[in-house]
């Protein structure tokens, strides 16, 4: 999407675990115990991938977008498809999205990603922050303009 804005990538963490289940140092089922929220979420609003499970490699990855913000009232907390956040990004300023990974096989999942969404988008412009400059030039650009 592409007025995401201030990505976080869990990319890192994620390999670091599953380092750690490949050396038998963290439990399988201590990775794969997605709630039935999350395998809800998955089923009617999931994003299906092309990534295989990490850890059964017989699944395909499902992605759950998660929306957290003020001004999504009651709706913060849950799921949305991809179309859903696209319309949202349009009427709201800003809101967070968590991208959170699941298989729906063995119930790997894991946190993919969290990034802001919101029609916000543009940065502020940093003249109303800057000091006034000397002299009183500025004065000849107010000028009006002859027709
Ligand atoms: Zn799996």
């Amino acid at each position: 999407m592409r007025t995401q804005r201030q990505v976080v990538d869990f990319a890192l963490q994620r390999r670091a675990l599953l380092r750690d289940v490949y050396a038998g140092r963290v439990a399988v089922r201590e990775v794969c115990d997605a709630s039935a929220y999350l395998r809800t979420a998955a089923r009617f609003h999931g994003e299906p991938t092309e990534d295989l499970c990490p850890i059964c490699r017989r699944e395909f990855l499902t992605r759950v977008h998660y929306i957290y913000g003020d001004e999504l009232k009651q709706s913060a907390g849950q799921a949305r498809t991809l179309a859903e956040l696209t319309s949202l990004a349009t009427t709201l300023r800003e809101f967070q999205v968590f991208v959170v990974e699941v298989c729906r096989g063995c119930q790997w999942n894991h946190l993919v990603e969290q990034f802001l969404l919101g029609d916000a988008g543009t940065p502020e412009a940093t003249t109303g922050t800057a000091p006034a400059a000397p002299g009183r030039r500025s004065s000849t650009s107010r000028r009006r303009q002859a027709m």
